[in-house]
């Protein structure tokens, strides 16, 4: 009985869950283990992948808003390297926060990568046979995208904007499940306000800090991000068409942020690991879209603005 007066008392303490490190390790543990072989497009542990972001998307109560369920089908293309199978199944997961707004929110992370070196991009020398696991790149993305789909859906605050809760596949050959979906949308691209896109959020360095793309897409960005303070150091940088899933975004006139925590020696190596994760500062980094993100919901539907 106090135990049930508690939580009618304090039911935002028990139902809003902020990031917190030890999920972002069991997640980036999962996706970037070996046994995932580097979840590479059209693999069978790109599609594990796959429904464990759908599991966690069912879990915390969001809808589908795939074509078929939470998946959104589509065949991806090898194009880097000439390979016998070129063309090879892959699939984006979508969950829809739905506040009954008339404007949406996407966030994004893109959960494949170069499995075992058969698909091009990798920087080892003899990257055939080996497991690119993909820790940062970008299975720490995944981890902060199933933590603020967890965060909003447990919140029970009805934000005045909808959430899409997206994982992009087959980013890794070309940002193709991103421009799948834009050009296949599953609600109308003009209610979408703007984009926050994470590739690449486990490996912060306090000298760098994390950088935040896409700062000049929007004129209303300089006043969500006034004053805002945080823990670790971030700064922000004009341009959004590169570097991730949020430049196919951006070249739809659709405003973004893009979050990074910067290059590494094992970036696009079998060495980018689980254990090179700084999960305490990812939750930061997650705290820090948490406040963004809530400042964006206070203003009103985001005008692009090009950056040359
Ligand atoms: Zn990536």
């Amino acid at each position: 009985m106090r135990f049930f007066l508690f939580l009618c008392l304090f039911p935002a303490i028990v139902s809003a869950q902020h990031p917190s490190a030890k999920r972002i390790r069991r997640y980036v543990h999962y996706l970037a283990s070996d046994a995932m072989n580097g979840r590479g497009t059209g693999s069978p542990e790109n599609a594990s992948a796959a429904q464990y972001i759908e599991n966690q998307f069912r879990r915390y109560g969001l809808k589908p808003l795939g074509t078929t369920g939470f998946r959104q089908s589509f065949t991806a293309k090898v194009r880097r390297v000439v390979v016998p199978d070129s063309l090879r199944p892959a699939e984006n997961v979508i969950g829809f926060l739905d506040n009954g707004a008339p404007y949406t929110i996407v966030v994004g992370a893109h959960y494949d990568h170069l499995g075992m070196g058969r698909q091009g991009s990798s920087l080892d020398s003899l990257p055939q046979g080996k497991i690119h696991n993909g820790a940062d790149d970008n299975a720490s993305g995944v981890a902060g995208l199933l933590e603020l789909a967890r965060y909003y859906a447990g919140n029970r605050k009805k934000e005045p904007y909808n959430l899409l809760f997206m994982a992009f596949g087959a980013e890794e050959l070309g940002l193709q499940g991103s421009r799948y979906f834009l050009n296949n949308p599953t609600l109308p691209l003009a209610t979408l306000n703007f984009m926050v896109c994470m590739d690449m959020i486990g490996r912060y360095n306090p000298e760098r800090g994390v950088g935040i793309g896409g700062y000049g897409t929007s004129d209303t960005w300089p006043a969500v991000f006034k004053g805002v303070a945080s823990p670790i150091r971030f700064f922000t940088d004009r341009p959004g068409n590169g570097g991730s899933d949020n430049a196919a975004f951006y070249a739809k006139q659709i405003p973004v942020l893009f979050f990074h925590t910067g290059g590494h020696p094992d970036y696009h190596k079998p060495s980018d690991d689980p254990d090179t994760i700084n999960v305490e500062a990812e939750k930061h980094i997650l705290d820090l879209e948490i406040t963004l993100l809530d400042r964006a919901m206070q203003q009103p539907k985001m005008v692009f603005t090009p950056v040359k």
